[in-house]
């Protein structure tokens, strides 16, 4: 079993997998930057240690600085969290060599599922329908002319290295298809260091609904349920909440084995995503498999009571699952509160947090690493705190949420949780009329993302 577990990630997700440690009496080992000597990760971990400056190249993303850390401390594993390293097939590789558990699939299923072409590919091949688009990665913009004419506008170049929402372009015809190409293959060699694309069908009215699974290293694969993201600014998500009200039992139980099937055409372990576009005849189509613990993954842990954090650390250990079904129950909605101003086109609002305060109450949890004082770093992604609440069904969850959402205080910088408050609230968010197109209706004229 696992004693000593190294932490290489920052901010909510580093707090989280140290609670999910310290249930299970494993001692916790926080690394931070110069950035994040005062952070609560830091603070709250049994043993923490420094691994170099703010920039995430010089420290989180710092393969040697972090495995040293590793050797130092004496860690048995390694947690990842998202974002950074996690989806790092050679840092996986790396702490397999250095005799270190990596908690997460192998370095193998990670590349599987991070070259987004191939593992779209693989899965279509495992009979799991994906959206039209060309069949693996295109080679020049005559190329990507050709595909267009057969499966018709608008289209989406998306990068087969890509994540959060980088090297994806929207093209309606021939010429921005030429422009798209370009830029998105551009944008992906310096996020990604891979300028590969591939195109896609853009389905314009699609939600996105994405399935939960975990699979234990003894062959089992386990379902926990959907999750709906369909509220997102600049393709990353803003409000996810289980069970989708959009799905029937039907397709509900059709996306659920489809996501098995894709799982096991990637050959996957430990805890993982499979994403789908839900178009408005109810058809769906896989995107892509996301090879870690999500950010959103609270709903689904308060619908199923399954700590999915602890469930990774046992996979990784070699334990079986020990089930075989979970039981959804109620329903469950997450807002992220971002240090950004929605009136500015959600511009970061990086700064001293004078005073601070977290809501509370009957069937609201909060995950964040906020406290009176801090300082939100100007170097990492700006996600504050995600406010997660769980109702009997959807309605008292919406009622908890928005008025959990109306209590939080961030004084000193600016933040999400009224503009979320303000869509839970909404005609649209309570029918479930979850489009892409929503968040729209909350911007003012001059920052509509679209
Ligand atoms: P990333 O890995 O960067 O998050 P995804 O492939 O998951 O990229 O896409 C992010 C979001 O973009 C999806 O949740 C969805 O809302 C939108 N999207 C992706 N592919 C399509 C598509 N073919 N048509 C319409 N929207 C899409």
């Amino acid at each position: 079993m696992i004693r000593r577990i190294l932490i290489a990630n920052r901010g909510e997700i580093a707090v989280r997998i140290i609670r999910a440690c310290r249930e299970m009496g494993i001692t916790s080992i926080a690394v931070y930057s110069e950035a994040d000597k005062n952070s609560l990760h830091a603070m709250l971990a049994d043993e923490c240690i420094c691994i170099g400056p703010p920039e995430p190249s010089k420290s989180y993303l710092n393969i040697p600085s972090i495995i040293a850390a590793a050797e130092i401390t004496d860690a048995q594993a390694i947690h990842p969290g998202y974002g950074f390293l996690s989806e790092n097939a050679k840092f996986a590789t790396i702490c397999r060599e250095c005799n270190i558990t990596f908690i997460g699939p192998s370095a193998s299923a990670i590349s599987n599922s991070g070259d987004k072409s191939a593992c779209r590919e693989a899965v279509k091949r495992a009979g799991v329908p994906t959206v039209p688009g060309s069949e693996g990665l295109i080679r020049s913009s005559a190329e990507a002319a050709e595909i267009a004419r057969k499966i018709g506008y608008p289209l989406l170049v998306k990068a087969s290295a890509g994540g959060g929402g980088k090297g994806m372009r929207i093209a309606h015809n021939e010429a921005a298809l030429k422009h798209a190409v370009t830029m998105a293959s551009n944008e992906a060699e310096s996020a990604f260091g891979d300028p590969g694309v591939y195109l896609e069908k853009f389905l314009e009215k699609a939600r996105h609904v994405e399935v939960q699974i975990l699979a234990d290293e003894h062959g089992r694969i386990v379902t926990l349920g959907e999750r709906e993201c369909s509220i997102q600014r600049r393709h990353q998500k803003l409000i996810e909440e289980t069970p989708s009200p959009a799905l029937t039992n039907s397709q509900r139980s059709k996306m659920l084995r489809a996501a098995v099937r894709a799982a096991k055409a990637i050959k996957y372990t430990n805890a993982g995503t499979a994403e789908f576009l839900l178009g408005p005849d109810g058809q769906f189509y896989f995107i892509e498999f996301n090879a870690r613990i999500q950010v959103e993954h609270p709903v689904t842990e308060e619908v199923t009571g399954i700590d999915l954090v602890r469930e990774q650390i046992r996979v990784a250990s070699g334990e079986p699952l020990g089930y075989s079904a979970v039981k959804n129950q109620g329903h469950s909605i997450e807002a992220r509160v971002y240090a950004e101003n929605p009136e500015m086109n959600f511009m970061p609002s990086p700064g001293i947090i004078r005073r601070c305060h977290i809501p509370g109450g009957p069937g609201i949890r909060v995950d964040t690493h906020l406290f009176s004082g801090y300082e939100v770093p100007r170097y990492y992604d700006s996600l504050m705190a995600k406010v997660i609440a769980r109702g009997k069904d959807r309605e008292e969850a919406i009622q908890r949420l928005s008025g959990a959402l109306d209590e939080f205080i961030t004084e000193g910088v600016e933040n999400t949780a009224r503009l979320c408050a303000r869509i839970v609230r909404g005609d649209r968010f309570r029918r479930g009329d979850l489009g892409p197109d929503l968040l729209e209706e909350y911007l003012p004229m001059n920052t509509k993302t679209a």
